[in-house]
């Protein structure tokens, strides 16, 4: 049975933090609709959509699709859920789609409950997006782009920590250890209150 209370979880954390893995297990764990932004992005290059061909060169570069094009994107799923009940992984990624999914989650009456920051240092990073690049085939796993992404991370994506820790609904998690383990430590922090 879908629990009728509106539920807004957002997932943050670097590339290479276990964003994707983790956000799966928690959305299953309390009956959340998973929202990728990536994968979206992914399905979208592989259909050939408009969409996808504006987003290919840009994933390929590792550097951001517009603000526009994701808001639109995000804000098409969010309108079809009622209650919405969902984890984002990867989105906001700018103060600009941060803006912009207040003013929808305040249009639509569904409060974000949290914010998990994934906390992994720069060098195991590194390590698991070398792997992953070989597991999974990537294209945006090679070295150059990687290093792109984490730069487009710190200088875009970072400030929006401050930004929800001043909301009081950032709570920070140690990514590194088995995958179980982090699970456990994400879901004692969304019992605690706000970091
Ligand atoms: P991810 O799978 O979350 O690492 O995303 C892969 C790529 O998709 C990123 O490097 C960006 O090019 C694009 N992307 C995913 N989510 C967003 C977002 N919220 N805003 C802008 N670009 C995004």
């Amino acid at each position: 049975m879908t629990p009728s209370a509106a539920e807004v979880v957002l997932f943050m954390g670097p590339p290479g933090a276990g964003k994707g893995t983790q956000a799966a297990l928690v959305a299953e764990a309390r009956s959340l609709t998973k929202l990728s932004t990536g994968d979206m992005l992914r399905s979208h290059v592989k259909l050939g959509t408009e969409l996808g061909r504006r987003a290919q060169s840009l994933m390929d570069e590792g550097v951001l699709v517009p603000d526009d094009l994701i808001i639109a994107m995000v804000r098409a799923e969010l309108d079809q859920m009622a209650p919405v009940r969902v984890l984002l992984d990867g989105f906001p990624r700018t103060t600009g789609q941060a803006e912009a999914l207040d003013a929808l989650l305040d249009e639509i009456g569904a409060p974000i409950g949290a914010v998990i920051e994934l906390k992994v240092d720069p060098d195991e990073l590194v390590r698991r997006l070398v792997g992953r690049a070989r597991a999974e085939g990537r294209r945006d796993d090679n070295e150059e782009t990687v290093r792109t992404r984490m730069r487009v991370y710190e200088d875009q994506t970072k400030p929006l920590l401050d930004y929800y820790r001043s909301a009081g609904k950032l709570k920070q998690v140690d990514g590194v250890g088995a995958t179980d383990e982090v699970f456990e430590r994400i879901g004692e922090a969304l019992k605690a209150g706000a970091a």
